[in-house]
């Protein structure tokens, strides 16, 4: 079980890491991504493709609105072992947050239905999320798919995991207006 935190302010600095930051960094990010390199810095400058910043920027949205906690599940994979992780994002005082990254190896499940000329189709992209690459328009495992496959760069987020993040943020949102708009009990004279 490999686990990892940052904190960020309001203007989404990173002000500090922890757990076993600099371990898993040199592990995933290599030297870019030690504590050293990254504190002070604003998140947004290591995370790529707007997809990624979206999904990213509208869970923190929600969190900071509402005050609540969300637990969104993804998958950071290393090269030969896919692994369920947990993102936890948490608000701090001031407008800041808490993030959390836990998980370790997983199972998937082989019964993904193959596109029938799959060793001809290179995948085109990849979730950053839940790590599917997209080869003939069907998202897929990427550890279901022949190892002549190379994956490209997880840039993109796939529907599924978008439509996730946008239902249990909306969910968010609308609880918290109907917390602020509630009427109060009338007062009796
Ligand atoms: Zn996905």
């Amino acid at each position: 079980m490999s686990t990892c935190y940052y904190l960020i302010d309001q203007d989404d600095r990173i002000r500090s890491v922890g757990g076993g930051w600099d371990e898993f960094a040199m592990e995933n990010g290599g030297d870019g991504a030690t504590s050293e390199a990254i504190l002070g810095t604003e998140l947004w400058q290591h995370i790529h493709g707007v997809d990624v910043k979206s999904y990213l920027n509208a869970i923190f949205f929600a969190v900071r609105i509402s005050g609540s906690t969300l637990i969104m599940p993804y998958r950071c994979d290393s090269p030969t072992q896919p692994r369920q992780f947990f993102m936890t994002v948490a608000s701090e005082q001031n407008g800041g947050l808490r993030v959390d990254h836990n998980g370790g190896p997983t199972r998937i499940e082989q019964n993904q239905k193959l596109p029938a000329d799959i060793s001809e189709i290179k995948p085109q992209t990849k979730c950053s999320i839940c790590c599917a690459v997209k080869v003939a328009d069907t998202w897929l495992d990427p550890f279901v798919l022949p190892d002549a496959l190379d994956a490209p760069p997880g840039l993109y987020v796939c529907p599924t995991c978008k439509t996730k993040a946008s239902k249990v943020t909306r969910k968010m949102l609308s609880l918290t207006e109907l917390r602020s708009t509630r009427p109060s009990a009338p007062h009796i004279h």
